[in-house]
C-alpha cells in the first residue's frame, strides 16, 4: 500500500505516488526531456488537464526508447500496469480487450512511467460511452497553407458553432493545425454529432471551395485546409488539451484563450518546456468555463 502523505497547498503540483524506474530515460533528446521531467510537466498541468483526459477511453503514443525510436498506438492495457489505471470495457463490445481510463494523477504518472508520450482520449467517457461530451473539429492545413488562413478557419468555425448554439474553445495541436473544440451535454449519439461535424464541414467547403475541404482525398488538399470532422466517431480520439506531442521540442497541445490567436503564436509554440511560465503569467484558464457552457447538440446547420 502506498504510504500516507499530507496533501499539497492548493495551488502546488500534487505529490507524486509512482514510482519511476529510469526516472532519467531521456525521451526527447534535442530538448533534454526525461521521463521524471515529462511526470513533472503533467503534475503542473494537472489541475487544468484533468477534466479532459479522467474517466474516459485514452489511446497512447508509446515510445519506450523516445521520440527516436519505435512508437505504438495503443488503446489496450498491457503487462505490469500500475493498478491506478483503469481498465473499462466496452459495453458494446465485451468480449474485446479492454481499454485503458484513468481518474488521477496517479494514473497519468503511471502512463508516463509506461513511456505514453501522447494522451489521445475518446469524446465520450466510460459513464456513457454511446454520448460524445465534446466535438472537435480539427483543421489541417495543407501543403502551403498560410499560418493566417489556418488561423480565420478556427474563427469560422468558432463562429458557425456558436450560430448553432454551441459554445467553442481552440487549442493548438502541437502538430500542424488547431482543434477547436465545442462541449456537449451528452444527449446525442455519435451518429449525430458526427452529423453535426460532417454538415459544417461541408458547408464551410461549400461556401469556400477555395479554402476548405471537407473530403480527406490528399489531391484536393494542397493549399486549404482538410476541415477534419471525422474525430467525432465512436472510437476515434484526438490529442488531449496539454498532452505532449512525441516529436522534436516536446511540442504540446495547448488551449488558448480566441484574443490570443496570432501570427506569433504557431502551431508548436508552446512546449512542455515553456508551459510552466505560460502558466505562470495566465490570469485565467482560457478553458475554465469549458464544462459550464456546455450544450445539447443543436440539429444538423
Ligand atoms: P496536426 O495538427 O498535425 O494535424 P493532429 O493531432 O490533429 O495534429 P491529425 O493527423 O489531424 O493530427 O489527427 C490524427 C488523430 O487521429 C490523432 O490526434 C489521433 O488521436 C488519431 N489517430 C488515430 N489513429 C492513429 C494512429 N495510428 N497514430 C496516431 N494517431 C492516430
Ligand atoms: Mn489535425
Ligand atoms: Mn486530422
Amino acid at each position: 500500500e502506498d504510504p500516507p502523505s499530507a496533501d499539497p497547498p492548493d495551488d502546488a503540483p500534487p505529490r507524486r505516488r509512482v514510482r519511476l524506474t529510469h526516472p532519467d530515460r531521456i525521451y526527447w533528446p534535442d530538448a533534454g526531456l526525461t521521463k521524471e521531467g515529462l511526470a513533472d510537466y503533467y503534475a503542473e498541468v494537472w489541475r487544468l488537464m484533468a477534466p479532459f483526459v479522467t474517466d474516459r477511453p485514452l489511446a497512447l503514443v508509446r515510445c519506450p526508447e523516445g521520440i527516436g525510436g519505435p512508437r505504438f498506438f495503443q488503446k489496450h492495457p498491457w503487462q505490469g500496469l500500475d493498478r491506478s489505471i483503469l481498465r473499462p470495457v466496452d459495453p458494446k463490445a465485451p468480449e474485446d480487450a479492454p481499454y485503458l481510463a484513468i481518474r488521477d494523477l496517479d494514473g497519468l504518472t503511471a502512463l508516463v512511467q509506461g513511456a505514453a508520450l501522447e494522451i489521445h482520449p475518446f469524446g465520450s467517457t466510460i459513464a456513457d460511452w454511446e454520448r460524445p461530451d465534446i466535438l472537435i473539429l480539427d483543421l489541417d492545413p495543407g501543403e502551403g497553407v498560410a499560418w493566417e488562413q489556418v488561423l480565420a478557419a478556427a474563427r469560422e468555425v468558432r463562429e458557425r458553432l456558436e450560430k448553432a448554439g454551441l459554445s467553442a474553445f481552440v487549442k493548438t495541436s502541437g502538430g500542424k493545425g488547431l482543434h477547436v473544440c465545442a462541449p456537449l451535454k451528452p444527449k446525442a449519439d455519435w451518429t449525430a454529432a458526427k452529423a453535426f461535424a460532417k454538415a459544417l464541414a461541408d458547408a464551410m467547403a461549400a461556401d469556400s471551395p477555395g479554402l476548405y475541404v471537407s473530403t480527406i482525398a490528399k489531391t484536393k488538399r494542397k493549399g486549404r485546409i482538410l476541415i477534419d470532422y471525422l474525430r467525432n466517431q465512436r472510437g476515434q480520439t484526438a490529442v488531449a488539451p496539454y498532452s505532449t506531442r512525441a516529436w522534436p521540442g516536446a511540442p504540446v497541445s495547448m488551449p488558448l484563450a480566441w484574443e490570443e490567436l496570432s501570427p506569433d503564436i504557431g502551431p508548436g509554440h508552446f512546449t512542455a518546456l515553456n508551459t510552466p511560465t505560460r502558466l505562470a503569467a495566465l490570469d485565467r484558464d482560457p478553458w475554465g468555463e469549458f464544462r459550464a457552457t456546455a450544450a445539447p447538440l443543436p440539429p444538423p446547420p
